[in-house]
């Protein structure tokens, strides 16, 4: 095979049929099975909004698991173990935090083969739903698929109708993408072995453009069409620079929110900052969800510099204060913790105050390579830091 960019499709015709833009996804898992013990994905359970994590061990039930399920934000870099050989299939996010938790030698890089999938974000559920019964008169459960495309978040139903709003306007009113999705500029996991999508691929075909970053990608993708599991062709040059122009759409849309979600905060004082950290926090419980939320943290109940102590009376808990250092260099900015927060606590928007500006002063972005070592451990700041 030449080159690193090809448009796929899945050999076997009830894959093509049934799997997600031609089914090369799970054409790929099926081939990567016969050297992997395990294939992580999540699974659809009911409607789009439901789905749980699923292991296979045999191609078995590969037909049933496709699809991005943009509206079902499950982590699922938390279901990696040490010593198992496993393909996983990621969006950015948690492919970031298997980085990371690489890099913290929680997961062997050689162990796993990452299969990202191209994201423009997910969806709240409870939210998305609600939107769907009053703006649409639909029920969530008449919706066969959804997926962003060109600035809409559209919604096919099951009996063949099209809905679609601008997702500008959908989020000035409040719904749209999780908030976590909306500042998020990696789009492309280029950190996986493989990324997959829809992006540059001609819309009345059912195929998957597919991009190869590693050598361990390009071995499984080959093994899969010498296999027959898998077909590609090389995509269309015109349509190869479309995905590189929706890439660059969706991380400027990103940057616009950055600044509209991060920059008020940016602006204060220090004082000033500080005070709207502690208001924001003040509801806090200690229930410590969002650390067993976060993929990156593998601190357990019995972390003893976590636990608040009950007589605290700082306006920010040691528990949160040692957090936001050890995210400021290795927060993904998944979102995972604010979905936990019994209380509502903006946590990522928060995180991703202090890792914005980290990465605005060091150039350090994490999750997007093995290799990058975080400044603090690198020892070498830049000037005046
Ligand atoms: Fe506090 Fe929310 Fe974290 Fe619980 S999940 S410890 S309430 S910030």
């Amino acid at each position: 095979m030449m080159g690193t960019e090809y448009w796929g499709w899945a050999g076997e015709a009830h894959l093509r049929e049934h799997g997600e833009s031609g089914g090369a996804v799970s054409g790929l898992l099926a081939s990567v099975l016969s050297s992997y013990d395990e294939v992580i994905v999540i699974r659809k359970t009911g409607t789009v909004f439901e789905a749980e994590v699923h292991t296979l061990d045999s191609p078995q039930g590969i037909a049933r698991v496709q699809g991005a399920l943009h509206a079902v934000s499950i982590e699922l870099s938390h279901y990696l173990q040490l010593g198992r050989k496993t393909a996983i299939v990621l969006k950015p996010c948690e492919a970031r935090a298997v980085i990371e938790n690489i890099k913290r030698n929680h997961v062997r890089r050689e162990d796993v083969l990452l299969i990202g999938l191209n994201c423009g974000g997910t969806l709240p559920p409870v939210k998305t739903k609600e939107y769907l019964r009053t703006q649409f008169g639909v029920s969530p459960g008449d919706i066969a698929k959804e997926e962003i495309a060109k600035g809409n978040l559209i919604f096919f139903t099951t009996d063949g109708q099209e809905l679609s709003r601008s997702i500008d306007e959908l989020e000035e009113a409040g719904y749209g993408r999780r908030e976590s999705c909306r500042y998020c500029d990696v789009k492309i996991p280029s950190m996986c072995d493989i990324a997959c999508g829809n992006w540059g691929t001609p819309a009345e075909k059912h195929i998957t453009f597919l991009e190869v970053f590693t050598d361990a990608g390009a071995a499984a993708l080959e093994a899969a069409v010498d296999g027959g599991y898998v077909s590609v062709s090389e995509p269309g040059e015109k349509l190869a620079a479309v995905r590189k122009k929706i890439e660059g759409i969706m991380v400027k849309m990103a940057k616009g929110w950055q600044e509209k979600m991060l920059g008020p905060f940016m602006a204060m004082e220090p004082k000033e900052r500080l005070d709207a950290i502690h208001a924001a926090l003040a509801p806090c419980i200690g229930c410590y969800a969002c650390r067993k939320a976060c993929p990156v943290c593998k601190c357990g109940d019995d972390c003893k510099c976590f636990q608040a102590d009950p007589d605290d009376q700082l306006p920010i808990s040691m528990f949160h204060a040692v957090r936001f250092l050890h995210l400021m260099e290795s927060c993904v900015g998944c979102g995972q913790c604010s979905d936990a927060c019994p209380m509502e606590i903006p946590l990522a928007h928060l995180h991703q105050l202090f890792a914005k500006a980290y990465e605005g002063r060091t150039g350090y972005k994490p999750g997007m390579s093995c290799g990058d070592i975080p400044p603090l451990s690198r020892g070498d700041f830049p000037e005046g830091y």
